[in-house]
């Protein structure tokens, strides 16, 4: 964190404590904002934006820039402290830095291209465009398995788009976001006078301090990641004072194995999309949907693969699966899977595994569960390594099985028939917002509409339109008749 610029005396600051899932530690102690301090930074923030709006949008995206090389030049520093707060392997940790320095090339890009359009007015001597303006102060609540790239996914489109940014990090990892906004602040120091002070305002705490930020109508624009639980909170109080709601929640996410499924494509495709980071990502494969024909031919061997995948200390070579972030995460896989086993299922794995003989810490062995039906504990997002296994007949079914549960958020088929693929991809096919063919449906590209969860809206954050969110539209008509000669002939209506 010093090579990151965060003066370490931040890190004994408070009595806030912040953990390792690695070990189950406390590494350090921080100061924890109140609700009143969050509503002064949201104060300062309407400042900064104030001043911010006015800098021309291409010279706001070599704010961004400048950001992306930060993130460059600390990625191995930033990726380690995402394993060392989020427990995700050293890959999965130096992908989320990744991820950012992708969001920020493509907001750079974006700060040139934000576009409205020209339209054909029905008035003669008139002009009729779009005006796109920033939207104001954009609150950013994250969650802690993405911890900081869920954040640039959001504060790149909000800072090219002319918005300041008041950011709640999950109050399970507050390090890693200390350590990018010391990151931003030297990007901000190389940018110059013309980014305010403000522009991105940081506050550390739990729900009560996120609810500062959800209920101040100084902030048109709420920006919430999170389970459904969350989002169902949040949704209706941003809506109440007519605030915009962006909502990033969980996903129960499934994927079919069609009967003409390339088997050791599918294999590797659902071992990563299942188990990588512990079960513990948005759009993690939760619920397996295979066709009878090809069940015995691949759930074995998706079996003997659970049972040897290597669960340790996520920074050590070799670790393919690292601890779930506390015993909270435990207590709620081991729930999942006794009431797994009330409905009928057969379970394989999902028992504590000892790491190191770290008390505090929490290891689990993957587990895969065998179902009679789509039922209990199928039908809801266990944030943990659990998947469970299901047979199907017809892709009819198949499909309103992918669909038959609330948290849609990212979902995929396995198969090399182009109507069964086509179908699946169809406004009769997956209803969610994201829908693949033969990979899993766990990760995105930024380049892409992220996610949404089909009950709220799906495809909102990252690529594609996803900026028009940070903004608000403006239309203008322009009459120039008046100075015309060419008007001769043509009445003009006089109220
Ligand atoms: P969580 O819902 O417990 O907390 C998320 C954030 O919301 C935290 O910062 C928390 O302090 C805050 N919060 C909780 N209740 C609040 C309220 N009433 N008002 C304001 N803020 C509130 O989620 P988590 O355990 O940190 O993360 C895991 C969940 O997030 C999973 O369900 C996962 O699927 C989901 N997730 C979704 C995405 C996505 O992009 N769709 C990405 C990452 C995680």
């Amino acid at each position: 964190m010093g090579r990151m610029g965060v003066d370490p005396a931040v890190l004994s600051a408070g009595s806030m404590p912040a953990n390792s899932p690695l070990t189950g530690e406390t590494v350090a102690s921080l100061k924890e904002d109140s609700a009143e301090e969050a509503t002064a930074a949201v104060g300062r923030a309407v400042e900064a934006f104030k001043a911010w709006r006015t800098v021309p949008a291409p010279r706001r995206g070599e704010l961004v820039r400048l950001l992306g090389e930060e993130l460059r030049a600390h990625k191995e520093d930033l990726g380690l402290l995402i394993s060392i707060e989020a427990g995700k392997i050293t890959s999965e940790g130096l992908g989320e830095v990744q991820e950012m320095i992708d969001i920020c090339d493509f907001a750079v890009g974006l700060s040139r291209q934000l576009y409205g359009l020209t339209i054909a007015t029905e008035r003669p001597g008139h002009r009729m465009m779009e005006t796109w303006h920033p939207a104001g102060v954009v609150g950013v609540i994250t969650a802690f398995n993405f911890p900081v790239a869920v954040w640039s996914w959001n504060a790149a489109l909000a800072f090219v788009s002319g918005d300041s940014v008041v950011w709640k990090p999950s109050e399970k990892s507050p390090l890693t976001a200390i350590a990018v906004q010391a990151l931003y602040e030297r990007a901000r120091a190389k940018f110059g006078a013309d980014a305010p002070d403000g522009l991105l305002e940081m506050v550390q705490g739990g729900r009560e301090v996120g609810e500062a930020l959800v209920d101040d109508p100084r902030v048109p624009v709420l920006s919430a990641t999170g389970s459904t639980r969350m989002g169902r909170q949040v949704g209706p109080r941003v809506a109440e004072r007519f605030g915009r709601s962006i909502l990033e929640l969980g996903g129960n996410n499934a994927a079919i194995v069609s009967s003409s499924a390339d088997l050791d494509l599918t294999l590797r495709g659902v071992a990563f999309a299942a188990m990588g980071t512990a079960g513990q990502r948005c759009t993690t494969l939760r619920r397996l949907i295979v066709h009878e024909s090809v069940y015995d031919a691949l759930v074995p061997r998706l079996i003997s693969a659970y049972a040897s995948v290597s669960v340790g200390v996520s920074t050590e070579e070799g670790t393919l699966v690292g601890p779930l972030i506390d015993k909270d995460a435990f207590d709620n896989m081991q729930a999942a899977l006794e009431s797994a086993k009330a409905e009928g299922g057969t379970v394989h794995g999902g028992e504590r595994v000892n790491v190191g003989g770290y008390e505090n810490a929490y290891y689990a062995q993957p587990a895969i569960v065998e179902m009679p039906s789509q039922c209990g504990p199928v039908l809801e997002e266990t944030f943990a390594p659990i998947l469970y296994v299901m047979r199907y007949s017809t892709l009819e079914e198949a499909i309103a099985m992918q669909n038959g549960v609330a948290a849609g958020l990212s979902s995929s088929i396995f198969t090399n028939s182009l109507s069964e693929a086509e179908t699946f991809t169809s406004a009769i096919g997956s209803d969610c917002g994201i829908a693949n063919v033969n990979i899993g449906p766990s990760g995105a590209e930024i380049g892409g509409a992220f996610g949404g969860e089909k009950e709220t809206g799906g495809g909102r954050e990252a690529g594609s339109d996803a900026w028009k969110a940070y903004m608000r539209r403006a239309t203008n008509t322009i009459n120039y008749s008046g100075a015309l000669p060419l008007a001769q002939g043509v009445k003009f209506d006089v109220e």
